[in-house]
């Protein structure tokens, strides 16, 4: 089929992969097995996120510094702008710098008094988005990503407000925007579109997460005034009792969702992994990304 052709004339699809900070040893002996298992398959960077206020502070560097020390991938450290001075953010960068850290995601961040409260910036804190975007391009040469929402973001009033401070954060030195999760793929193309009109012009990399519990994925989808398609819900319907069969439906809900966007001229993915691999590897597998020594045999072959 045309698909397959596509597919397989090779243009080169690169990953990216999302981590949390573990709370517990045991969580964090999940992740650590989730990197391990997905490191091969060579990602562009790996992130790692920053809780809600900075309540993870401490955890988000401490496994931003154990990749950087164990693996050879390169980590993105998110960093909000939320309940902290400039100088403490400041500092956190540095030190990020010092580490060896080249890459940095900079957000607003949800209200500290929780999503649905009016924003409040800091006093002596980054103000915007843009404002810790210019922050920590003045404090060294970090590579920084930005967030995008095709959907618009909840407290937007309109997509012109979403895209103005989209331009703003990439003028002030962001390269590359990943967006909030979405089911639908039309969505993500529409604003591609209303992105490019303005001229913002780098790279708008989907952000997808694999929906393997969907009862979850809906109530987030709820929660985030994110658009779950009919057709999803009736993948899954019948399955609440039956994991093992929602497992290799949610794999295949997943490689159609990405393998349309391939189709229509997608080359860089952004997984929300959960800090579980089974599905993203698979999906990655899909996509034709093999660990080096699988990639050489399929050649010799
Ligand atoms: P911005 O892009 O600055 O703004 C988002 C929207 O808010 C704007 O588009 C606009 O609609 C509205 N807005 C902002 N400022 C104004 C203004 N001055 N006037 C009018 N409207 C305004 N959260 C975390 O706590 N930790 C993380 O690690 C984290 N990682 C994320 C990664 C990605 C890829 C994405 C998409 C989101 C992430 N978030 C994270 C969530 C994010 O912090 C929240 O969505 C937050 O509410 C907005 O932060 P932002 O940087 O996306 O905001």
């Amino acid at each position: 089929t045309e698909r397959r052709s596509r597919r397989s004339s090779g243009r080169p699809i690169a990953v990216s992969f999302e981590f949390f900070p573990p709370k517990t040893p045991e969580m964090e002996a999940t992740l650590w097995n989730s990197i391990t298992r997905l490191a091969p398959l060579a990602p562009k960077f790996v992130s790692v996120t920053y809780g809600a206020g900075g309540s993870t502070r401490e955890r988000t560097h401490a496994t931003v510094a154990r990749i950087v020390e164990e693996t050879r991938l390169a980590p993105a450290a998110h960093l909000t702008c939320v309940a902290a001075a400039k100088g403490e953010v400041d500092e956190v960068v540095r030190g990020y710098w010092d580490a060896g850290v080249r890459h940095i995601v900079a957000l607003r961040g949800d209200p500290p008094g929780g999503v649905g409260q009016a924003y409040e910036p800091h006093p002596q804190g980054y103000s915007s988005s843009a404002d810790l975007v210019a922050g920590v391009r003045r404090i060294a040469n970090f590579e920084v990503s930005v967030s995008a929402y095709p959907e618009k973001h909840p407290e937007s009033a309109s997509f012109d407000v979403d895209l103005d401070i989209l331009q703003a954060k990439v003028e002030a030195g962001a390269t590359r925007a990943i967006t909030q999760c979405f089911f639908d793929n039309d969505i993500y193309f529409r604003y591609l579109d209303k992105v490019r009109a303005r001229g913002i012009d780098v790279p708008v990399v989907p952000g997808i997460l694999p929906v393997s519990n969907f009862k979850q994925a809906r109530n987030f989808a709820e929660k985030t005034a994110t658009y779950m398609p009919d057709w999803i819900a009736s993948r899954f319907e019948g399955l609440d009792n039956d994991p093992e069969t929602r497992k290799l439906i949610a794999a295949a809900v997943a490689a159609e969702q990405v393998f349309d966007l391939v189709d229509r001229g997608v080359t860089e993915f952004h997984f929300y992994t959960l800090n579980r691999a089974d599905l993203v590897y698979a999906i990655c597998h899909l996509l034709g990304i093999r660990p080096p020594a699988a990639a050489e045999g399929a050649a010799a072959a």
